[in-house]
């Protein structure tokens, strides 16, 4: 395949495309490519794929933002989209909506999917589940067991659903083959489809004697304890996607994935900004003028810097590396501590009488360029 273009050429919108315009111009694309319009054209077939790949990353809030921020890169590995790996019968599947509900239709237990020619196959609902995670967590990667109930293969049956070996029989209205013509009146017209057999939904096989322990169905609920890793530096709303952890499917099809969200515990005292560590450390009168070593918290507990005599409210110290780690690559973000010099609100008389008498002193008048680039330094970095 050629080099990938930009999803939002492919569909021919802007990047600021809401996503009424992003619906509308998906939906143009697919009718002018779809395959019942071009029978047998490849170049269609691909430009189909291609605009429902683009359609699937730009309809989603999550994937958009990532792929704004990493462009393809971003879409691949753990939380990436489906890469180019489209089926047709996936994009009916999933988008079957925005035809106006005359494809797809392998309802049931989750979609459908035909895996390598054959008969189409159950395929089991994804399953979302979320994650929270403390900043050490998300700086360092960890390992969560979480529990999670929901369908797994039937037991007592395998998966089949039916009891014992001589309880299916091929089904009459499809000879086996799990599919059936029909005439359908779609969006474009009257068209000939081969749609999933409505008697099997496209099993081939009919249970004459159901298992007892599923009812026929080959899966049961139950808790299932899940390892998950999370590589380090994700962040709030991403999602990983563990392929085949979902619900099992009917009948001994395939698995759905399940999906982890990430969500960001709050930290008591930093915060994040990007791959990056705000620390607003908050310095009393005499320590910004006589300088100190103080104790600030990092990602990995407690260290000890040092300030010079003469600090600024507003200086900004920048600890390299002590950041968060980015997740696609090798650099670490850093810990930036912002200087703020608390001035109390209330004091005794000795201390006004102090303060009084220090006020007349030449070294408490404020010099005019310390202000100035206190907001030089504050635009440089949150810009
Ligand atoms: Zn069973
Ligand atoms: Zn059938």
């Amino acid at each position: 395949m050629a080099e990938k273009r930009d999803y939002y050429e492919v569909l021919g919108v802007g990047k600021g495309a809401t996503k009424d315009e992003i619906k509308k111009a998906y939906r143009k694309k697919a009718i002018e490519f779809h395959p019942d319009k071009n029978p047998g054209n490849k170049e269609a077939e691909d430009k189909f794929k291609e605009a429902a790949e683009a359609y699937e990353v730009l309809s989603n809030d999550d994937k958009r933002a990532r792929y704004d921020r990493f462009g393809h890169a971003g879409m691949g590995g753990a939380a990436g989209g489906h890469a180019g790996g489209f089926t047709m019968e996936d994009i009916f599947s999933q988008f079957g909506d925005i035809f106006g509900g005359h494809f797809g239709g392998f309802g049931g237990f989750g979609r459908s999917s035909r895996g390598g020619g054959g008969r189409p196959r159950q395929r089991g609902a994804d399953l979302r589940v979320k994650v929270k995670l403390t900043l050490s967590e998300i700086a360092n990667g960890t390992e969560k067991k979480i529990k999670v109930n929901k369908y797994t293969g039937c037991p007592t049956c395998g998966g089949s659903g039916a009891e014992g070996s001589g309880g299916k029989q091929t089904c009459a209205t499809c000879g086996g083959s799990g599919y059936v013509m029909q005439v359908v009146n779609s969006f474009f017209g009257r068209a000939q489809m081969q749609q999933v057999c409505p008697t099997c939904g496209g099993e081939g096989e009919i249970i004459t004697h159901k298992c007892k322990a599923c009812g026929g169905e080959g899966v049961v609920r139950d808790d299932e304890v899940i390892t998950i890793k999370i590589p380090a530096g994700v962040a709030e709303g991403m999602q990983l996607s563990l392929s085949g952890k979902g619900n099992a499917a009917r009948h001994g099809g395939i698995p759905g994935d399940l999906l982890v969200v990430v969500e960001e515990e709050k930290h008591p005292e930093l915060v994040r900004d990007g791959n990056d560590i705000i620390y607003s450390l908050n310095l009393s009168i005499p320590t910004a003028i006589l300088g100190a070593t103080v104790e600030i918290p990092t990602i990995d507990g407690k260290v000890k810097i040092k300030i010079d005599p003469g600090t600024q409210p507003g200086k900004i110290l920048r600890l390299r590396g002590k950041g968060l780690p980015d997740v696609n690559g090798y650099e670490r973000g850093d810990l930036l501590v912002v200087v703020n010099v608390y001035v109390p609100k209330n004091i005794s008389r000795d201390e006004r009488n102090a303060i009084e008498k220090m006020a007349s002193s030449p070294n408490f008048e404020p010099d005019p360029k310390e202000g100035g680039s206190f907001f030089e330094k504050i635009r440089g970095y949150f810009n």
